[in-house]
């Protein structure tokens, strides 16, 4: 898509659903913010502590564009301890967010008109990450009566000669399903008869709280490019770290393409991210217990109530709650609950409108006491 075109778009304010709601709500007294994934979670001292130590050590200047070695051979060791994979250096580059290592490889795989599959609802930047690497989105649904899991006949079908690659997102952002691992074999066997990549973005992989996760790459190593990072399991939005694991030329040519654009990712937070790694059985689960006792408190409320219904939450931070009771879109209904309680949360719509449009996505940032006051407000509504 032309660039300039994609700016406009964003000017029109039905196509940024976001932005618009939470422009809305600024000017709200006594707002509960339940829209963005970014936690009130501090990031854990241990980790603050020895990031500033480490920039007294000198860690304040650029790395290698790719990341320092100590970076990518730490990222290398929690794999191999983690899922037992084992990745060379070439494959792995830190990167400023899992979103940059996403926007990366899609610049270097894709030829113009290309296509890439994604499921619905699917998290926002995507399609326009697709669009502004010139490809072409090509959408399919996955279903509430599914548990949200992906329908991968549907996705054979959605295959052309033109497909390029498929993201996958499991755990999933915003319906917080977690594909099964028969699922992920069967999308590493379609990836692999058709020779596409798939682009897995794994950024939730610690938020899963029924068994554990089993990455993309343990089926499909050849195809697999897996994105993850610290800004989810160790909540650590705010240092802008994460990286790339991928076949050694896809890597080298986001590597290439990044040179002209960031060239490397923050050196103090590549040593949080060391750190962070280091200590990840016991950071990570402290991070776990929190969104699962704060989703399983969500559920409880929101069982109560009759005009929502929210199913079996796996994983992440968000509860997509449906609203079709309402009989109101998830526009109208995210103003009235905006207007009548001052709790914002995000439209369904804004994960695409055809299976999103039923549905709220509540984002568990608050503390238990916020969040109980939330629905306090909620259960007051009448429709
Ligand atoms: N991928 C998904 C599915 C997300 O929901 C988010 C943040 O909300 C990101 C990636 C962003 O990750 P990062 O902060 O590492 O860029």
């Amino acid at each position: 898509m032309n660039r300039l075109k994609l700016a406009k778009k964003y000017q029109q304010p039905e196509e940024n659903i976001m932005m618009n709601i939470g422009t809305l709500a600024k000017s709200k007294e006594g707002l509960i913010d339940l829209s963005i994934g970014d936690p009130d979670l501090i990031t854990d001292e241990r980790i603050i502590n020895q990031a500033a130590e480490d920039a007294k050590a000198g860690h304040t200047r650029y790395t290698a564009s790719d990341g320092s070695q100590e970076f990518i051979q730490t990222v290398i060791k929690h794999y191999k301890a983690y899922y037992n994979l084992d990745f060379a250096p070439s494959q792995v580059r830190a990167t400023v967010g899992a979103m940059h290592g996403m926007y990366l490889t899609l610049l270097a795989i894709i030829d113009p008109g290309d296509e890439v599959i994604i499921h619905e609802p699917y998290f926002s930047p995507y399609k326009d990450q697709i669009e502004l690497a010139g490809g072409v989105p090509i959408v399919v649904p996955t279903y509430e009566k599914d548990g949200f899991q992906l329908d991968t006949s549907i996705l054979e079908k959605a295959i052309t000669k033109k497909t390029k690659a498929i993201i996958i997102n499991s755990p999933n952002n915003p319906t917080g399903a977690v594909f099964s691992q028969e699922t992920f074999q069967r999308i590493a066997e379609i990836a692999i008869e058709h020779e596409l990549f798939i682009l897995s973005d794994e950024i939730y992989e610690e938020l899963v709280f029924d068994g554990s996760f089993v990455p993309m790459a343990t089926f499909a190593p050849e195809n697999t490019i897996t994105f993850s990072g610290f800004s989810k399991s160790f909540a650590m939005t705010g240092w802008r770290i994460g990286y790339m694991i991928a076949p050694t030329y896809v890597s080298q040519t986001a590597k290439l393409i990044n040179e002209n654009i960031t060239y490397s990712a923050p050196s103090i937070s590549q040593q949080a991210g060391i750190y962070a790694l280091k200590n990840a059985s016991k950071l990570i689960p402290e991070v776990t217990n929190v969104f699962k006792q704060r989703l399983d408190y969500v559920k409880k409320r929101v069982d109560a109530i009759d005009f929502l219904h929210l199913g079996n939450v796996q994983g992440t931070m968000y509860a997509f709650i449906n609203i079709s009771n309402t009989h109101l879109d998830s526009a109208s209904f995210t103003k009235k609950l905006l207007d009548e309680t001052q709790v914002l949360v995000v439209p369904g719509k804004a994960f695409g409108i055809n299976t999103g449009n039923q549905h709220i996505r509540l984002a568990a940032t608050q503390k238990i006491s916020v969040l109980k006051e939330a629905f306090d407000r909620i259960e007051q509504m009448s429709f």
